[in-house]
């Protein structure tokens, strides 16, 4: 599978060697566990809870800022509340924030199948990702907000820009554009977890890829944003 896996994502890491990088990374940046707030984003599939599991071993309980397809949704409100239960350990409010997208990749290399444990077909990943593919690939016009459909409505609202790439649309684009858009909505949406300019946020985002040999995380970008509002990249090691 790893060649598979590499085919898409060339930097990808296996998930628990992702997630030791990023601990080392947000030590090394002063981020302790019991001052520090995890904030966790990821598609609401429960393949993706075992990688959020083994962060909270070590940061704690998370605040969880994810919709279907990983997308944020819960605005400036939402992560307000985040602000107000942060730590506030050595004057400074610190979160380790990473909001990922998800794909599979199936048996054959097929991005956007995975094969799940109880189930002997593969099936669809992310779901929500690959039916808007799936309707956008098919003709079909952008439908107007169902109030019963909320997620899926505002998924197809924020990356309506796909409407135009229209039949030659990939799962590979969704899945990237949905990655960008997480990264933009955290980076427009920051001021509401830093209200007094007084926060640490280590930020990473990228897509969490789901394969026959278990879970890895490529495209990543990791970005520490200081309390001045400086941005420095973080390389994490392979
Ligand atoms: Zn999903």
């Amino acid at each position: 599978m790893e060649e598979h896996v590499r085919a898409v994502f060339p930097d990808a890491l296996r998930s628990d060697r992702f997630c030791d990088a990023i601990d080392a990374a947000a030590r090394a940046a002063g981020f302790e566990p019991d001052a520090t707030l995890l904030v966790t984003g990821s598609c609401r599939d429960e393949l993706c809870f075992p990688f959020g599991d083994r962060l909270q071993e070590t940061w704690g309980s998370a605040f969880h800022v994810g919709s279907l397809g990983g997308l944020l949704f819960l605005g400036r409100t939402g992560l307000a509340a985040a602000h107000a239960h942060a730590p506030l350990g050595h004057r400074r409010r610190r979160y380790l924030l990473i909001a990922l997208t998800h794909v599979g990749i199936g048996a054959d290399g097929t991005v956007g199948r995975v094969a799940r444990s109880h189930q002997q077909a593969e099936s669809s990943a992310c779901g929500a990702l690959v039916a808007l593919q799936q309707e956008i690939v098919s003709g079909s016009e952008l439908p107007d907000l169902d109030p019963d459909d909320l997620e899926q409505g505002l998924l197809r609202r924020r990356l309506a820009f796909l409407w135009s790439r229209g039949p030659g649309l990939s799962v590979l684009e969704v899945t990237m554009a949905a990655r960008d858009a997480i990264r933009q909505d955290v980076l427009r949406l920051h001021p509401a977890l830093d209200p007094d300019g007084r926060s640490d946020v280590l930020l990473t985002t990228g897509v969490l890829v789901h394969a026959g040999d278990g879970d890895w995380v490529g495209a990543h970008e990791t970005t520490r944003i200081h309390p001045d509002g400086r941005s420095d990249d973080v390389v994490l090691g392979r």
